[in-house]
């Protein structure tokens, strides 16, 4: 088993909403396994398809003791705010604290293509909305105010990663 590369900030792959799993095949959980390898090396708490350059809406997160992949995912309900810091890891070295809803109710499907039902709050909430804008093509910068958004991508640019634009053909994963 091997990692995948991780886009980073720039890369347009992370900035298109991702289309949605079709089916639920062989390929699929080979794609699964490879996100889970390369979320635990980074090493991460969460992890969306786009983020390994596959614009497919799936995501892994472990919270620290439950991986768990979540395909075609949908938020149902969220309730109440809560601020805590965040970072990405397609935007390496920088965190900063943001407001979301504190619950999250998500609904979506498991490798089994089962659906499943998954209502958290806090740190879990927290990562399941991050990994979600990243699927709808949301980086968190996006979740920044006005003021503090021009600083973080002015900042960001001028840290500009050199970034690996040929095909590797890990699109062809899914779309093969
Ligand atoms: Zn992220």
């Amino acid at each position: 088993m091997t990692t995948l590369p991780i886009r980073v900030f720039g890369d347009p792959v992370l900035s298109t909403p991702t289309r949605p799993v079709d089916d639920i095949d062989g390929r699929v959980a080979n794609l699964v396994e490879r996100m889970f390898e390369t979320m635990r090396a980074a090493p991460g708490v969460g992890l969306a398809a786009n983020q390994v350059g596959i614009s497919r809406r799936l995501f892994v997160y472990d919270p620290g003791d439950r991986p768990t992949v979540v395909i075609n995912p949908t938020i149902v309900a969220t309730d109440g705010m809560w601020e805590y810091e965040e970072g990405c890891l397609s935007v390496p070295g920088y965190s900063w604290s943001i407001l979301r809803p504190n619950e999250v109710h998500l609904r979506g499907y498991d490798l089994e293509g089962n659906e499943i039902e998954i209502e958290v709050d806090e740190f879990e909430g927290r990562i399941l909305q991050h990994e979600m804008d990243h699927l709808d093509g949301i980086l968190l910068v996006e979740r920044l105010d006005d003021r503090q958004r021009r600083e973080a991508k002015r900042m960001l640019r001028q840290g500009a990663v050199q970034l690996d634009r040929d095909p590797d053909g890990l699109g062809q994963l899914l779309d093969g």
